[in-house]
This record gives structure tokens, C-alpha cells and sequence, in this order.
């Protein structure tokens, strides 16, 4: 079976959750054989036994939070129980920045975090490896819980998860040589009084038009991009750049094999 990427949510502000606009679930990846949820934020498990293909998280291998924020991690003990099989079989692994899982109010709980088969602490600059399956977490990103994205080194190319982040010219350098690249675009245009630490639909044109990825796709937006028609928006920024740019959809699947 190809690889793939099912995008069960796009929330990505806070009243675009707490209204849910847009679904706030995760974002399953089906990777060289492995199962992977990413960021799994209110509804997800709901979403997994939702719409036509039901995703089990009893099959999943991994749980990757990239940082410890609500619409990113409300779902994480309820999944991880399901992927430990009610936390009686020790499997799976949780990937996560230690301010979620280690210092003061760890937002997975203790029984959860010993009942998987190997917990992992992202840091700047780490690599990991599920078997033969590679990603990187190149840079911390400037964001007010610790936050990182993720380049997955896949056989058929590079796919990488540009997640919530105010924008900073070390990303193009951190996710350059990306063939498919995801990118949470919160914002339309920045707050001109305020530092909202996302990234705007021009920062993530500039990103797209430096990195050159064979497909960028927006995703994780708030209210000001999901008034302004997302879908138009990418078009906007395909013409701009040269490079095709899809805004997700919940529930779209992106099968790789087309892509890359
Ligand atoms: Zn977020
Ligand atoms: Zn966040």
C-alpha cells in the first residue's frame, strides 16, 4: 500500500476548536508500514471511528505531540490507551517536548506515559527512528510552549510538518530540501499590535517560494484565513510562487505516491 496522510482536522485556533469550524483532530500518517498520529487535539478518537475508513488507533505505532498546546494534545491519553490496548499490552512509542510530558502539569498522564514501549523526548536538532523510519526535529520553534516540527526522510522524499511557529528565516534553512511540506498557517495577515507567535499566509509564501517543495499544503487555520477562503488563498500563492499549493480539508487524504 502507498504512503499516505489523512488530515482528520484543520482547526487551528483557539474558537476555531472551541466552536469547532473545523474538526481539531490529528493528523494520521501511514508511513513505510508504520502507523503515526501527530498532534491529536479534541475529537480525535471520535474522528478515527468517523466517515467511510475507520482508522484504529489499536494499530498505531507511534504518538508524536510536537508541543503541549489543547488543540494538540487533548486526545493524547485516550489514544495512547488505545494504541497500549487499554494500557495492558506495552507497545508504541510517544514522541514528545519534555514540558508536555515531564515538568510541572504534564499534559499525558503518568500511567499513560509507562504504559508504552518506548517514550521519547524531542529536542532541537534530534533524530529519530521507528524501525526504518526516520524523522528529524530540526529546531525549536519560537512559539510560547516548546514546539517542534517534524522531516520525515522517506524512501520516495522528504515530507515535513512546519507546525505552530511565528515565523523566523532558520525555518527555510531547518526544512529545506523538503518535497512535501506541511505547514500550519493560523493567521492571514499578522496582528499589527500584537506578536502572535504564527505563522501569516505571507510568511508561509516566503517559506514556499525559498524551499521549493514539489507540494505545499496549508493547513491548522484560524478565523481570519477560514473567512478569506483557503482555497483561494493557496491558489494566491501557487500564482505567487510557481509551486502548487492545496489548503487542507478535513478529512483530505493526500496519497504519496501521486505527489512525489
Ligand atoms: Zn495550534
Ligand atoms: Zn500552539
Amino acid at each position: 500500500m502507498t504512503d499516505w496522510i489523512k488530515f482528520m482536522g484543520t482547526a487551528g485556533a483557539r474558537f476555531v476548536v472551541s466552536k469547532q469550524l473545523r474538526s481539531s483532530a490529528g493528523t494520521w500518517c501511514f508511513f513505510q508500514g508504520k502507523n503515526i498520529l501527530v498532534d491529536p487535539g479534541p475529537g480525535t478518537l471520535k474522528s478515527c471511528f468517523s466517515g467511510d475508513q475507520v482508522l484504529n488507533p489499536e494499530l498505531l505505532d507511534a504518538v508524536i505531540l510536537s508541543h503541549r498546546h489543547l488543540d494538540h494534545s487533548t486526545d493524547v491519553n485516550v489514544i495512547v490507551e488505545a494504541m497500549t490496548h487499554g494500557t495492558f499490552n506495552r507497545r508504541g512509542y510517544l514522541f514528545a517536548p519534555s514540558d508536555a510530558v515531564e515538568k510541572y502539569e504534564p499534559v499525558v498522564f503518568s500511567h499513560v506515559r509507562s504504559s508504552v514501549e518506548g517514550l521519547e523526548i524531542l529536542k532541537e536538532n534530534g533524530s529519530y527512528s521507528l524501525d526504518s523510519l526516520y524523522f528529524e526535529t530540526p529546531v525549536r520553534h519560537d512559539h510560547p510552549a516548546e514546539t517542534y516540527g517534524l522531516k520525515f526522510k522517506l524512501e520516495r522524499g522528504t515530507v515535513s510538518f512546519i507546525t505552530d511557529t511565528k515565523y523566523s528565516p532558520d525555518l527555510i534553512d531547518s526544512y529545506r530540501g523538503s518535497d512535501l511540506l506541511i505547514m500550519n498557517v493560523l493567521l492571514k495577515e499578522p496582528f499589527p499590535d500584537r506578536d502572535i507567535k504564527h505563522l501569516d499566509l505571507m510568511a508561509a509564501q516566503k517559506i514556499i517560494e525559498a524551499i521549493r517543495p514539489r507540494l505545499a499544503v496549508m493547513t491548522h487555520f484560524g478565523l481570519t484565513m477560514l473567512n478569506n477562503n483557503p482555497g483561494l488563498l493557496a491558489e494566491q500563492v501557487t500564482e505567487n510562487t510557481g509551486v502548487k499549493v492545496v489548503a487542507a480539508v478535513d478529512d483530505l487524504i493526500i496519497e504519496l505516491d501521486r505527489v512525489l
